[in-house]
């Protein structure tokens, strides 16, 4: 098989230790990834001059366009632009693509659906400022969002296509354009405009934010694809990670133009770090997303069926109320893998 370039970022907090595990039935599935690994967030800022993203990692993914990312920790405070947002925005990474299924039975049995987020615009941009009143320079906060209209355009046509080639029968768009007329309308606006291109083949719905929400939480098997804007999905898609047992379970995929990262949605876990306590399910999930999008889909389907007949078989980490450590817990996908047919 010819190999496939690929970085490597392990990330700071949990995020060496559910690499490792990952790695782990990588290996055992013979995944051809040639990776180069490269660093960045806090443990990067300390060896390299205070930068969490240095520029050999953006080189890199030039490189290889391909990337699998452990969690990076944003330190709290001023001074500080998130590295996940910076790597989003120096690749054009538009597409979040947050697929959620159930896996292991708990609250519901049948989830099945995908939250598509607009990546790079919206209320998520983080343009802020404050306005001073009477002698308080803080009076008053202020944010300001922005949708294009061809970003908006694209991340739609995006969702609706991802429908086409993965046979989803339904795109919903989400919204607040009942208030939000002008940032949020347009986004419908758009919505609506292209799904008449794909009338026929991909039925669409739209939903009030707020609405969705709820109907989420009572009845998640009625949602299919979900494409929304950067903050509802960002919110969206960690809800939809609870309907299937939290955060451990949810893998998300970057996607642009010219490169994609891979990752789980959560974070990098500061107060179970190194411990051996970590789920490295997202991630091994995310590491299936990857093999898909490079071409490989019975790889992650075989990575997909050892990670259900694990948990099939009682192994779980703590999260999950199990006893396996995160080493143990990849041990256990690798000779699943080894073991299946
Ligand atoms: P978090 O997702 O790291 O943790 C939230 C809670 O979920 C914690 O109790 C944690 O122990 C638990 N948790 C998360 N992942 C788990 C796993 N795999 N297994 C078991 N339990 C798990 O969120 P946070 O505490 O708000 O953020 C910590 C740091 O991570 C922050 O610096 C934040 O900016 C960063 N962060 C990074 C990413 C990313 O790199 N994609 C995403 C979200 C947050």
């Amino acid at each position: 098989m010819t190999p496939i370039p690929a970085t490597l970022i392990r990330g700071d907090g949990i995020g060496p230790e559910i690499m490792d595990a990952v790695l782990a039935a990588l290996d055992a599935l013979g995944a051809p990834f040639a990776f180069e690994e490269r660093p960045a967030g806090l443990n990067a800022m300390e060896r390299h001059g205070g930068d969490p993203l240095p520029e050999e990692t953006l080189a890199s993914i030039r490189r290889t366009r391909l990337a699998l990312k452990g969690p990076l920790t944003t330190p709290v405070g001023s001074g500080f632009r998130s590295v996940n947002v910076r790597l989003r925005e120096a690749f054009g990474l538009y597409a979040n693509l947050r697929p959620c299924r159930t896996i292991v039975p708990g609250r519901f049995s049948d989830v099945d659906l995908v939250v598509v987020r607009e990546n790079l615009g919206g209320l998520y941009v983080g343009q802020e400022h404050w306005i001073p009143v009477a002698g308080d320079p803080h009076a008053v906060g202020v944010a300001t969002g922005f949708n294009t209209r061809e970003a908006c355009r694209r991340i739609v046509t995006y969702a609706f296509d991802y429908a086409v080639t993965h046979g989803r029968k339904t795109v919903t768009v989400v919204h607040k354009a009942n208030i939000l007329k002008v940032l949020s309308g347009l986004f419908l606006e758009e919505a609506r405009a292209v799904a008449k291109d794909y009338a026929g083949r991909v039925a669409f719905d739209e939903r009030i934010i707020d609405a969705c929400a709820m109907q989420l939480v009572l009845d998640p098997a009625r949602f299919d694809v979900l494409v929304t804007t950067n903050l509802f999905g960002d919110i969206l898609s960690d809800l939809v990670a609870g309907l299937v047992g939290g955060l451990g379970f949810a893998p998300g995929a970057n996607i642009g133009p010219d490169a994609a990262v891979f990752e789980a949605v959560h974070g990098s876990a500061p107060d179970i770090a190194g411990q051996g306590k970590a789920n490295p399910v997202a991630l091994l999930l995310a590491a299936g997303l990857m093999l898909d999008h490079a071409g490989r889909p019975d790889a992650a389907r075989r990575l997909r069926d050892a990670i259900t007949a694990t948990l099939a078989a009682g192994t779980g980490t703590p999260d999950i109320g199990g006893t396996a450590t995160t080493a143990e817990f990849g041990a256990a996908v690798a000779a699943a893998i080894r073991r299946a047919p």
